[in-house]
């Protein structure tokens, strides 16, 4: 079986490559080459098959994920799979299953089952956990441990993994002697650097890339080079540390190319609103213009409870500037696990952030709907008005309350001053 990337290069274009260029209204040979190029990646395990399959990376629409899943405090499948409803209500992308606790591979098979949406995990929880559960401490998985699950997660149907094969120990060592005031706040780097100290060995998968590499392409396992020494607060943000790997993530992304994997590279967390240009730059000329997955970014560490609007106004500066692949952040973040409302709120959020750099950036279906919706508005066309909202079920809920207006025509804000009724609807047109 050959990859998207080996397809492409190869001059096929596949059925997900035609389903995904049609949705991008995008030549079908274009998409193909932007993939030969490892400019745009669709994650697509065969054995998955997601219905709705997903381009990500250049020229494309930017993309939403959603990251559901269990932690030890708080496990209940029947609120995960809530989550996983809101994600496709609400329009993600994308959903990687973060699960830590209960049954892994049972929550693991229920998401696979009821997503269609393509679907990614962090083999590296799965492995620690494990090893903690069965021998007592996350320090004694070993190399063939990881390896082993990422293998297994690609049998499975799992479209894309986050690897963090970026840390080793020059990055360590840098981190260590440029200091940070939060260190490192990735879970699977934090638990990767404990168990490279108390080893003293190498991160296996930076030793064993080439092995790594084999199994994603005998999957089609998508790899999302994740940032281990991403940074936690914005003064964190362009030390040192991170700096080198992502040096260390651009050629492990080009080896991952020439290999035929397809390849991301996740970026960093919290971010200054002045450096996020700068990060997306960086991070495209060094990875030779692989697809830029962001977390966030978060551009202040002040607003618990509100980070999905910290994360939105990051994300859309990095979009506008060409990040690919919105990770969404939930108001939950930094507090608690997400309920199934924050997903919705995280989701929405993002949303809001990759159509607002899309419009700007002049992507013609983003200024369609916004003509359209500016259209419906002259006409209180209101049923329209829903249609074309990122949440018709807010917007809904909002006009067409308990506090709707009595003329069912306008609404509560002005009333029978509104000035769209009082300027005459009669002026608008046929936007179809
Ligand atoms: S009442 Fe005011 S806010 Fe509502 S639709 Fe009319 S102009 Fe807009």
């Amino acid at each position: 079986m050959k990859t998207q990337l080996e397809a492409a290069r190869d001059g096929v274009v596949t059925d997900p490559m035609r389903r995904v260029a049609e949705a991008e209204g995008l030549e079908p040979e274009r998409l193909r080459t932007l993939i030969a190029e490892g400019k745009v990646v669709l994650p697509y395990n065969p054995i998955h098959r997601p219905e709705l399959a997903r381009g990500i990376g250049k020229g494309l629409r930017v993309k939403v994920n959603v990251n559901i899943g269990t932690s030890a405090n708080r496990c209940d499948l029947a609120q995960e799979r809530r989550k996983l409803e809101a994600a496709h209500r609400y329009g993600a992308d994308a959903v990687m299953d973060l699960s830590t606790g209960g049954d892994l591979r049972e929550i693991r098979r229920e998401i696979l089952a009821g997503c269609r949406l393509p679907i990614g995990t962090v083999p590296a929880y799965e492995a620690f956990e494990t090893a903690r559960r069965e021998r007592g401490d996350f320090t004694a998985m070993t190399a063939d441990d990881l390896l082993r699950t990422v293998r297994r997660h690609g049998e499975e149907g799992v479209d894309f993994v986050t690897v963090h094969a970026g840390l080793n120990r020059d990055s360590l060592r840098r981190l260590e002697r440029d200091p940070r005031i939060l260190g490192m706040t990735s879970r699977g780097g934090s638990l990767t650097a404990r168990w490279m100290r108390t080893r003293d060995q190498e991160n296996p998968l930076f030793e064993r890339y080439d092995e790594l590499l084999d199994i994603a392409r005998e999957h089609d396992l998508t790899l999302s080079l994740g940032d281990a020494l991403r940074p936690g607060c914005v003064q964190d943000a362009t030390d040192r540390g991170q700096l080198e790997e992502l040096i260390i993530l651009g050629e492990l992304a080009q080896r991952a190319c020439a290999a035929g994997v397809q390849v991301m590279v996740e970026g960093p967390g919290h971010v200054p609103l002045d450096a996020v240009a700068a990060n997306v730059q960086m991070q495209k000329q060094l990875c030779g213009g692989a697809p830029f997955y962001v977390l966030g970014p978060v551009v202040c560490d002040v607003a618990p409870g509100y980070d999905h609007i910290t994360s939105a106004v990051g994300g859309c500066l990095a979009a506008f500037h060409g990040a690919d692949f919105l990770c969404y952040v939930t108001p939950g973040e930094h507090l608690r696990l997400p309920t199934p409302e924050d997903v919705r709120d995280g989701i929405v959020a993002a949303r809001i952030a990759g159509f607002a750099a899309d419009l700007a950036r002049g992507r013609p279906y983003a200024s369609r709907r916004n003509t359209e919706m500016a259209w419906a508005r002259r006409r209180l066309d209101w049923a329209r008005m829903y249609e074309l909202s990122l949440d018709p079920d807010k917007a809904r809920e909002l006009h067409g309350g308990e506090d709707r207006h009595s003329d069912g025509e306008t609404c509560t804000m002005c009333g029978d001053l509104c000035a769209i009724k009082v300027d005459g609807t009669e002026i608008a047109r046929d936007s179809d």
